[in-house]
């Protein structure tokens, strides 16, 4: 600041001095105090006494403080220097004391440009400062608070959040709390009525139920019909099962609810057989129940629920049936019955295996109504449909017996009787059949009728004989003794001994036919016997026997029986080998047994026939030529040999004869003598 320079410096300085501001004025680079007002002195705590003199020398407290040197770079550089809030150690009653001031050490410049004096202005702002610092402070602890605040708001935040969640946390656990005590009641309030309820079913159930507690299945609730079955009152409830039915020991019941019990897997029981005390006996009777496990919420099994059913009657009514049907099966086997079902819509059929073996089929073959039908002979078919037809619509039983033929081509006699079956709405919708084979029976009929046919022809031609002779005899009995006489005399002998032959054998086919042929066992000699037998050829002349063997060889045997049969055989070497007339009949002695044969040299009979010929009413054909006889000869010689327990048969070539033999068991008693028992 330049002043002008008509104002004089004295004046302005003591204008300054009645400034309220303290002033002062220095000059000199060694800023000399040119002058202070009593505002400044007051700060400094100078009297007047240091005008004139150096700011150091004046002011020595301020040695070492910044302001002499901030004067002189005023002076010398003539730039104002301002300060805000400047500390300064003054000191106070002769104590160091700070204070603060705003000041301004200003240059004033002379016209030279060069500063001419400084002017110091200042006020003291300790209290403005020390308001200001606590201000600051205040300010400061204001934001510590802030901060602080903020950190505990921040802190209450986290604080208030975890509140809020564990709050919520809290309401969870609340409203769960709640939902369970809820449930808890409402399951409570279910479990009291499912138990009333669980009771009461037990009770009202229509079939037998129990309720076995703990481990020693205690009887706990029981219905009536349970009750019934054991046998007992109310008087179990409570006590252990092997207590309430002690009857139960050494019957698997108690061992099953143990397993139930330890594996809490229920256990079902179909028809089980249990013997049960009534009226002071064991009685079978059969369940069909389950044993349920109860379990509690760890699995552990607390009772077992016994639901049952006494269904003895059933089983003993099936078993009854299958007993029955059993044995009808027997009796259908036995008798070779065969049993079928028919559906007469499909013509499917549900036979056993005896029906369709009677029709020649299989048991894994298909046999349809349709097989059935086609295996009935044409000419039979027609009758057997309208025999069908009839039973349906008068609902009676048929009877029928028809010829089958088999796949193989063989013909059966089939017996068969039929019943219709009628649904519920009375439509006949199945048939059931019974069948049996009676080829048998037909094959014996048909023998019987062919046997009546021979046996009266056989009969008829001695006998048309002898009533010829014997009604010759009568127109010559004038003239007796002649010739003829004689000739028809010889032939009614013949023909009667012929009938006699055939009676003989009629009767002992009947005599073995009723299992009456009683043997008379003595001791004879072999040979003789042998001997005697053949006379009544040797007497006939036409034919030549030799006889031999051991002559001694005796036998035991019914010796009128076995002269039969050689007599028998000798009369069929007669009869069947014309051609020749020379027989052979020998005895061997074999180890076992005695050995005799008639052989002669006839045609021979075919291998094919051989088998056959010890059958009943057995008869050869011989081509060309007939013979009489009624097919029983060899079958009564074959039954008297069995009936000494020999054996028989025969061996023949054809055009070279045969050779019939039978045996008779020996047993040796004494020297020569051979015994059959
Ligand atoms: P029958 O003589 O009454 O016919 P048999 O039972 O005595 O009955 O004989 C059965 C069949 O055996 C005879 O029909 C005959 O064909 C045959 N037969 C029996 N003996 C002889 C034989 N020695 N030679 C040839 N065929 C015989």
């Amino acid at each position: 600041m330049n002043f002008p320079d008509q104002i004089h410096a004295g004046e302005l300085l003591s204008v300054l001095f009645y400034s309220p501001n303290a002033t002062a004025v220095y000059q000199d680079e060694d800023v000399k105090i040119l002058s202070a007002n009593e505002a400044m002195l007051k700060f400094w705590g100078k009297s007047r006494e240091i005008i004139g003199r150096d700011f150091c020398s004046a002011l020595p407290e301020l040695d070492g403080q910044p302001f002499f040197e901030i004067l002189r770079k005023v002076w010398l550089s003539g730039e104002t220097f301002i300060a805000k809030d400047y500390p300064a150690v003054l000191l106070t009653n002769g104590f160091p004391e700070q204070f603060y001031f705003d000041f301004e050490y200003r240059a004033i410049l002379g016209p030279d440009g060069k500063t001419k004096y400084i002017l110091h202005t200042a006020s003291e702002v300790t209290e403005r400062r020390e308001a200001l610092k606590m201000v600051e402070e205040k300010s400061r602890s204001e934001q510590k608070l802030i901060d602080d605040l903020s950190a505990l708001n921040a802190e209450y935040h986290v604080t208030n959040e975890d509140l809020i969640s564990k709050h919520e946390e809290l309401f969870n656990a609340n409203s769960e709390l709640l939902r369970i005590k809820k449930e808890l009641l409402t399951a409570n309030h279910t479990l009291a009525e499912n138990e009333k309820r669980f009771k009461t079913l037990v009770e009202k159930s229509p079939v037998a139920m129990a309720s076995l507690q703990g481990e020693n299945f205690e009887v706990d609730i029981v219905n009536d019909k349970a009750l019934r079955i054991w046998n007992k009152d109310r008087s179990v409830v409570g006590m252990p099962l092997s207590e309430a039915l002690p009857e139960l020991k050494n019957q698997p019941f108690i061992g099953i609810l143990e397993e139930v019990y330890a594996t809490g897997k229920p256990y079902f029981g179909k028809e089980l057989k249990i013997m049960l005390e009534r009226s002071s006996e064991l009685t079978e009777c059969y369940l069909n129940f389950v044993y349920q496990p109860i379990l509690d919420e760890n699995n552990e099994t607390v009772s077992i629920l016994v639901v049952a059913t006494d269904v003895t009657e059933q089983v003993q009514a099936r078993e009854s049936i299958v007993e029955i049907k059993n044995r009808l099966e027997i009796a259908l086997d036995a008798s070779r019955l065969g049993s079928t079902e028919i559906n007469l819509s499909t013509g499917r059929m549900d036979s056993t295996n005896q029906f369709k073996y009677n029709y020649g089929y299989r048991t894994e073959d298909e046999f349809t109504y349709l097989d059935l039908y086609q295996s009935i002979l044409p000419e039979y078919r027609r009758r057997i449909k309208d025999l069908v037809k009839d039973s349906i619509k008068n609902n009676e039983v048929y009877k029928a017996e028809y010829p089958v033929k088999w796949k193989d081509g063989s013909i059966h006699w089939i017996q068969a009787h039929g019943m219709p079956r009628f649904n519920k709405d009375g439509v006949a919708d199945r048939m059931v059949g019974m069948n049996a084979d009676v080829t048998d029976k037909k094959l014996a009929e048909q023998r019987k009728d062919d046997f009546l046919s021979v046996a009266s022809h056989e009969l008829k031609t001695p006998l048309t004989a002898v009533r010829a002779s014997i009604q010759l005899l009568n127109r010559i009995k004038e003239k007796p003794y002649s010739q003829t006489h004689i000739r028809l005399i010889e032939q009614s002998d013949k023909g009667i001994e012929k009938m006699c032959v055939l009676i003989d054998d009629l009767l002992n086919m009947s005599r073995l036919g009723q299992d009456q042929l009683m043997l008379e066992y003595h001791h004879f000699n072999l040979y003789e016997m042998l001997d005697k037998s053949c006379h009544h050829i040797l007497l006939e002349g036409k034919n030549q026997v030799s006889v031999s063997g051991d002559k001694s060889l005796e036998i035991y045997a019914d010796e009128h029986r076995i002269e039969q049969v050689v007599i028998n055989l000798l009369n069929n070497a007669v009869k069947y080998a014309k051609g020749s007339n020379e027989i052979h009949l020998f005895t061997e002695a074999e180890p076992d047994c005695i050995r005799v044969s008639v052989r002669d040299f006839g045609q021979g009979i075919p291998e094919a026939v051989i088998p056959h010929l010890f059958d009943r009413y057995y008869r050869a054909e011989h081509i060309g030529k007939s013979y009489s006889g009624l097919g029983l000869g060899l079958y009564i010689c074959s039954e008297i040999i069995k009936k000494h327990s020999g054996k028989i048969g025969v061996i023949s070539k054809m055009g070279e004869g045969s050779t019939f033999w039978f045996t008779l068991p020996r047993k040796k008693s004494g020297k020569g003598q051979v015994m059959t028992e």
